[in-house]
């Protein structure tokens, strides 16, 4: 998942999504640019936009974590900041195969994704079938969130 809330944020996700697939992330599909209001940040905080991206990668979860912070800092986003401040990129795991993580530094599935429209959406777009470990899918995650009901 790619985000991020300042002028540049658009060019750094398109330039992220390129570092990627030169380190090895095999990108499957895009998800169109989502804009949403900043939620739990400070008044005044500009909105985000969001874009869900799918593929293969043949490393651990750690080493994809790896990867993305990297391409986060040579975006020019501090390597130590509070979670709640803008940033020109955010790269975050949602899911990993069927995976279920929880270390210090990695969790997986993305403990806030069932509860982000801005995350769901966008993964709902490119990928609705694609399960969380407890087999429930994005598209029917995405519409408990929305309070509506599968047909
Ligand atoms: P947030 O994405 O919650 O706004 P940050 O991008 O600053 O905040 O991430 C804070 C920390 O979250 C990172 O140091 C990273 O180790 C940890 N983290 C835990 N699980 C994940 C995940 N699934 N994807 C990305 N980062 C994660
Ligand atoms: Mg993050």
């Amino acid at each position: 998942m790619l985000g991020g809330n300042l002028p540049g944020s658009e060019n750094a996700m398109a330039a992220a999504i390129t570092e990627l697939e030169k380190n090895g992330f095999s990108v499957g599909k895009i998800s169109s640019i989502f804009h949403s209001a900043a939620v739990d940040c400070v008044p005044g905080t500009p909105d985000f936009i969001d874009q869900a991206v799918i593929g293969c990668w043949n490393g651990t979860p750690e080493e994809l974590l790896s990867l993305c912070q990297k391409i986060e800092i040579s975006s020019g986003r501090p390597a130590i900041h509070s979670s709640r401040e803008s940033r020109i990129l955010d790269l975050d795991i949602i899911l990993f195969d069927q995976m279920e993580i929880n270390t210090p530094r990695l969790t997986i599935p993305h403990p806030r994704a069932r509860i982000r429209e801005f995350v769901l959406a966008p993964l709902a777009e490119i990928a609705p079938e694609w399960t969380f470990p407890d087999g429930s899918t994005i598209s029917s995650a995405l519409a408990a969130l929305q309070g509506t009901q599968l047909p």
